[in-house]
């Protein structure tokens, strides 16, 4: 059995080590966090895929991944229902994902997780893979790099690959449910919910509350809101705090400028549905996240594989992320069962993962430019379609019968060309 280091414990991490460990091979995790995990991130969409890779990770039958939603609905500004569809689905977090990965971690004595440690660059010599890290090297006969979208080890061996900008950024947040009133809460509490302003789009859902909490009255409602900000000028503004200073690689939630959030605000009363615009204004600290995504035309060198956002990201109008991570960790372990620890194996997971990735993220990509295109400067000849927009958000392209191009896109095309 061979030695596995990981770069990175996040959720990647953590599935890519627990499949080789399951397997019976030892593995060392090294994230650069030192301290809690806890606290990062927000709502996560869930696919049938995900389910099952956790339950290969070792998670009981009926374990609680999060909160069930029958269906989705959209609200205009005034908040009258544009439309509805019964659509069922599992809406989780991040901290709920996890506190159950890092759960897992005491049945698997084989993993060594150790935080507070960063890796700095790699090097292979022979049939040996060594890491030079914040806290002296590492030496192991693979290298998994799940160190995210700034992947250390994806610029040492692709520097050219980079994250694109979309041109429009995400406000995020949580609010909780007890905070809510009835009007709001009986309006999109309980479902996947949409407002469709102009060449924007705001979404939401349920998910586990602090503490993880599940239990009506415990849960709070996850929002996030697309909006354009081209760059330089406008991007740059949102990533400047209040003190002046550019957190030109993403502004922490609590830098985030109050005059930014105290705009965001009055924008949501102009624009978005009433329980919408409650939602954002309750919220205690929205933050804000630059979309970005990047094809990777190769996920492999020799004993050194990227897996999860190293690889490749998506926009997040598929929900992809966290499953498209689940689906490499198991194709990874799949490799190793076939082909051993060896670069064999890891070019039949790169065989694998590189063309459903990519599908993964053009489709984002189409998701993206027709949210962008549609009523856009006052174009309202394009209004969206309701539900094509329910229909085709966050789900998994193996689990719909989407054609290639659906006549929404073709719109799109047309209006953007
Ligand atoms: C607006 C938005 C909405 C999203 N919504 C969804 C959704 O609904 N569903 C979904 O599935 N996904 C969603 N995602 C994506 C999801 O958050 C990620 O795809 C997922 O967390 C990928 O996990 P990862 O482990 O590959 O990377 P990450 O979670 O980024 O983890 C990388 C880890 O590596 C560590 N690290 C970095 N550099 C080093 C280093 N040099 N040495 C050691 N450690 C290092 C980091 O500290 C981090 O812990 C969304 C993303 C955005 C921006």
């Amino acid at each position: 059995m061979a030695h596995l280091l990981v770069a990175g414990g996040s959720l990647g991490g953590l599935m890519a080590a627990n499949l080789a460990a399951r397997a019976g091979h030892t593995v060392t995790v090294l994230e650069r966090v030192a301290g809690p995990m806890t606290g990062r991130g927000a709502g996560i969409i869930t696919h049938p895929a995900l389910e099952e890779g956790l339950r290969r990770c070792g998670m009981a039958r009926d374990f609680a991944l999060g909160i069930p939603v029958a269906g989705r609905v959209t609200l205009d500004g005034e908040g009258r229902e544009l439309g509805a569809m019964d659509l069922p689905q599992v809406l989780t977090s991040w901290s709920r994902l996890y506190q159950l990965l890092h759960g897992l971690l005491p049945q698997l004595p084989q993993i060594e997780y150790r935080q507070g440690v960063a890796v700095q660059s790699v090097e292979q010599a022979g049939d040996r893979v060594r890491l030079r890290t914040s806290a002296g090297t590492f030496e192991g006969d693979l290298l998994v790099a799940a160190d995210g979208i700034r992947s250390a080890v994806r610029q040492q061996y692709w520097p050219g690959v980079q994250p694109e900008y979309a041109g429009y950024v995400a406000w995020r947040g949580l609010v909780d449910e007890a905070v809510l009133s009835r009007g709001a809460h009986e309006a999109i509490f309980e479902r996947f919910g949409f407002c469709l302003p102009p060449g924007e789009q705001m979404l939401g859902y349920p998910v586990a509350g602090p503490g993880n909490g599940t239990r009506p009255g415990e849960r709070s409602w996850n929002f996030v809101w697309y909006r354009p900000a081209p760059a330089p000028g406008r991007l740059q503004q949102l990533l400047t705090d209040a003190d002046g200073v550019l957190h030109a690689q993403g502004i922490p939630p609590n830098k985030v400028s109050w005059r930014e959030v105290a705009a965001m605000r009055a924008d949501g009363r102009r624009l978005l549905a009433p329980a919408f615009a409650e939602v954002v204004e309750k919220c205690a600290q929205p933050f804000l996240q630059p979309i970005h995504d990047f094809i990777s035309p190769s996920i492999v060198q020799g004993r050194v594989a990227l897996l999860g956002d190293a690889a490749f990201v998506a926009r997040p109008h598929v929900g992809m992320g966290v499953t498209k991570a689940m689906q490499d960790a198991l194709a990874l372990a799949d490799a190793l069962r076939d082909h051993g620890a060896t670069p064999q194996a890891l070019q039949a997971y790169s065989d694998q993962r590189v063309p459903a990735s990519r599908a993964v993220v053009l489709r984002s990509r189409r998701l993206g430019a027709y949210m962008q295109a549609c009523g856009r400067d006052g174009n309202t000849a394009q209004p969206r379609d309701a539900l094509a927009v329910m229909a085709e958000t966050a789900i998994d392209p193996d689990q719909a019968n989407f054609s290639e191009e659906t006549p929404h896109e073709r719109t799109a095309t047309q209006t953007i060309a």
